[in-house]
C-alpha cells in the first residue's frame, strides 16, 4: 500500500493539472458502465417477460407496441453508448498524453537532480529504461484503473441495487461470489507482486549489462572478450528466464483457481434461480437478467485479475523510479541560498577534512589560499588527491569538516548552479553531446550568438579544423564526440569553457598522448583560456606548468612543496626529482 501511496504522491501533481479531463473521463465511463452492464439488460428482461407472459395470438398482437417501444429504447441506449464511449475515450487519451508529458519532464528534472556520484554509479542505459517505463507504467495503470477497476465497481454497485429489488437470495449469492473471488485474487497477488518485482529487477540488470557492453565495445574487442561477454550475458538472460517463468507459472495457478471457483458458483446460482422460478418467486426475465449479470461480472472479474496483475507489475516497475525520486541527493542546495558574490575568484580551503563514503580519508586539516588570478599547477602521483581537490571545489562532494570559500563566501551557501556558473572545468576526457559543434560550444553560455561561437573557436585553435569538416559548425560530433580526434575534442571543450568566461578555471590536462601538432595547439588554447582567471591545472606533464605562478606538490592529501618552478628546482626536493626523472614529459 505504501508503494501505491508513494507512486500517487509523484503522479498526482501532474494529474491534478488536468482535473476537468480527469473527472470528465470518470463521469462518462461511470455512465457507460451503468448503461451497458446494468440498465440495458433490464430492458431485455422486460422483453423476455413480455414474450413469455402470453401464449395466445390476440395477446401477442396487443403486445406489439410495448415490444417495439422496448426495442426502440435499446436502440437509443446503444446509440448513446457509442457517443459516450467515443467522447470518454477522447478525454482519456487527451488526459493521458498531457500527463505523460508532465511526468516525462518531472522525471527528467528529478533524475538530473542527483549528484555526480549517483551518475558515476548508475548505468545510463538502465536509467533510460527506467524513466521510459515510469511513464509507460503510468499509462497502463491509469487505463486499468478507469476501464477495469472503476468500470467493474460501478457495474457491481448498479447490479447490486437492481438484484436487491428482484431477489434478495440471488443478490446475496451474487455479492458473496464477487467478494470471495476478489479475496482469492488479492491473496494470490501478494506473492505475485514479489515474483513480478524480481522479474523487473532482472530485466533492468539485463539492460544495464547491454549498455555497459555496447558502451565499451572497444575494450571488448581489444581484449578479445566477446566469447566471455557472451557467456556472461547468457547467464544473465538465463536468470531473467527463470524469474519470468516463476512469475508466469504463478499467474497460471491463479487462473486455475479462478476458473474452478467461477464455474462452481455459476452453476450453483443457476440451480438457485431455477428453484426460485419453479416456486414462482421470480419471472423468466429475472432468471435471464440475473444470469446475464452474473456472466458479465464473471467476465469482468476474470479480466480484473489479469488487470490487477498488470497493475501491480506496472507498480513494481514504477517502484524502481520512485526509489530514485525518494533518495535524497548526496549534495543538496541550501534551503535559503545566499546571493552569489563570487566574482574575483579568490579560492580558500580552510582546514578541510574529507573522507569518501567507504572511509578512505583523502584530506585532513588541509588549507590553501589561492589569490584571484593566480595560476596554480597541481602535481602529484596518481592517488594523491588531485581530482578529489577539484571535486570539492565543484561541490561534487562535500567536505567532512572545514570549508571552501570563494571570495569569502562558503560554497555550500549558494546553489550548485550558481557555484558552477563561476567555474569552468575542462576534464581530462572532454565529453561532448551528440549535437552539432556549434551547439556544443554554445553550451557554455546562454544565448551565445554564432559570432561568439566562432570567436572562441578561433581562440581555442579549433576554427580551422571545424571549417574543414563537411558541415562545418553544423557537423554532428557523434555520441560522446567520437567522430573527432582526441585533440579536436579537447579544443572544442576548451572553446566551450572559454565562452563561459568564468573567473575560476580548472583544467585536468589530458594524459593521453596527443599528436604533437594537437599538443601545441592545445597548449596555446590553454594559455588563451587562462588569461585573467584563477587557474588550477592538474598537470601530468611538468613542461606544461613550469610557467605557472605557483606549483603545488600534493602527496597523500598533503602539500609537500610549493613555489615557482625555479624555486622548486633550486630546492632539490620531490619536484626536482620528478622533473629530472620524468619520462617522455609525463609523471606517473
Ligand atoms: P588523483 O586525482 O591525484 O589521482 P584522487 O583524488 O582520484 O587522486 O584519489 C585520492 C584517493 O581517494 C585515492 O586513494 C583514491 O583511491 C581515493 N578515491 C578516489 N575516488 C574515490 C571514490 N569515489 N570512493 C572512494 N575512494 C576514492
Amino acid at each position: 500500500m505504501s508503494l501505491f501511496r508513494s507512486i500517487f504522491k509523484y503522479v498526482w501533481p501532474s494529474m491534478r493539472k488536468y482535473k476537468f479531463l480527469f473527472y470528465g473521463s470518470f463521469l462518462l465511463f461511470g455512465i457507460r458502465a451503468l448503461l451497458e452492464n446494468v440498465i440495458k439488460p433490464i430492458f431485455f428482461k422486460r422483453i423476455i417477460d413480455n414474450l413469455s407472459s402470453s401464449v395466445d395470438e390476440m395477446n401477442r398482437l396487443l403486445l406489439e407496441p410495448t415490444l417495439l417501444n422496448l426495442v426502440l429504447i435499446i436502440v437509443i441506449i446503444n446509440f448513446s453508448l457509442t457517443l459516450i464511449s467515443r467522447l470518454g475515450k477522447f478525454m482519456i487519451y487527451d488526459f493521458e498524453i498531457k500527463v505523460i508529458k508532465e511526468l516525462r519532464n518531472f522525471s527528467f528534472s528529478k533524475i538530473t537532480n542527483n549528484s555526480q556520484t549517483f551518475f558515476a554509479n548508475t548505468f545510463a542505459g538502465s536509467l533510460v529504461t527506467k524513466s521510459n517505463r515510469f511513464v509507460r507504467s503510468f499509462e497502463t495503470m491509469f487505463d486499468i484503473l478507469i476501464y477495469q477497476f472503476y468500470g467493474t465497481l460501478i457495474a457491481f454497485i448498479g447490479m447490486f441495487f437492481v438484484l436487491y429489488n428482484q431477489s434478495k437470495q440471488a443478490c446475496v449469492v451474487f455479492s458473496l461470489f464477487v467478494f470471495i473471488y476478489i479475496l482469492i485474487i488479492i491473496l494470490f497477488l501478494k506473492t505475485k507482486i514479489i515474483y513480478d518485482a524480481d522479474e523487473s529487477t532482472s530485466d533492468s540488470k539485463l539492460s544495464g549489462r547491454l549498455s555497459d557492453v555496447f558502451g565499451n565495445m572497444l575494450a571488448v574487442k581489444i581484449f578479445s572478450a566477446k566469447k566471455n561477454e557472451k557467456e556472461k550475458f547468457r547467464e544473465i538472460t538465463t536468470q531473467a528466464e527463470t524469474k519470468s517463468k516463476k512469475a508466469w507459472f504463478f499467474g497460471g495457478k491463479i487462473e486455475i483457481a479462478q476458473a474452478l471457483f467461477g464455474s462452481i458458483t455459476l452453476s450453483l446460482l443457476l440451480y438457485l434461480l431455477i428453484k426460485l422460478w419453479l416456486k414462482g418467486q421470480i419471472s423468466t426475465g429475472t432468471v435471464v437478467l440475473i444470469q446475464t449479470y452474473m456472466i458479465t461480472i464473471y467476465e469482468k472479474l476474470w479480466d480484473l485479475s489479469n488487470a490487477m496483475m498488470k497493475f501491480t507489475k506496472s507498480a513494481a516497475e514504477m517502484k524502481e523510479v520512485v526509489e530514485i525520486f525518494e533518495t535524497v541527493p548526496d549534495i543538496e542546495d541550501p534551503k535559503n541560498p545566499e546571493k552569489l558574490n563570487m566574482t574575483k575568484g579568490h579560492l580558500v580551503f580552510n582546514n578541510v577534512s574529507f573522507s569518501y563514503k567507504n572511509g578512505q580519508e583523502v584530506f585532513s586539516n588541509f588549507s590553501i589560499d589561492i589569490a584571484p588570478g593566480e595560476r596554480i599547477g597541481l602535481v602529484g602521483h596518481s592517488g594523491a588527491g588531485k581530482s578529489t581537490f577539484t571535486n570539492l571545489i565543484l561541490r561534487f562532494s562535500d567536505v567532512s569538516a572545514g570549508g571552501v570559500t570563494i571570495d569569502g563566501q562558503d560554497i555550500r551557501n549558494v546553489t550548485q548552479d550558481d557555484l558552477r556558473s563561476v567555474i569552468s572545468y575542462v576534464p581530462q576526457e572532454s565529453i561532448l553531446f551528440h549535437r552539432t559543434i556549434r551547439e556544443n560550444i554554445a553550451y557554455g553560455k546562454d544565448n551565445a550568438t554564432d559570432e561568439d561561437v566562432i570567436e572562441v573557436a578561433k581562440k581555442a585553435y579549433a576554427h580551422d579544423f571545424i571549417e574543414k569538416l563537411p558541415y562545418k559548425y553544423e557537423t554532428y560530433v557523434g555520441e560522446r564526440g567520437v567522430k573527432l580526434s582526441g585533440g579536436e575534442r579537447q579544443r572544442v571543450a576548451i572553446a566551450r569553457a572559454m565562452i563561459k568566461d568564468a573567473p575560476i578555471l580548472i583544467l585536468d590536462e589530458a594524459t593521453s598522448s596527443l599528436d604533437s601538432v594537437s599538443e601545441t595547439y592545445i597548449q596555446k588554447a590553454f594559455d588563451e583560456l587562462m588569461k585573467n582567471k584563477t587557474t588550477i591545472v592538474i598537470a601530468h606533464r611538468l613542461s606544461t606548468i613550469s610557467k605557472m605562478d605557483r606549483i603545488i606538490v600534493l602527496e597523500d592529501g598533503k602539500i609537500t612543496e610549493q613555489g615557482t618552478h625555479a624555486d622548486l628546482i633550486a630546492r632539490g626536493g620531490d619536484y626536482a626529482d620528478l622533473w629530472n626523472h620524468q619520462v617522455g614529459g609525463f609523471i606517473e
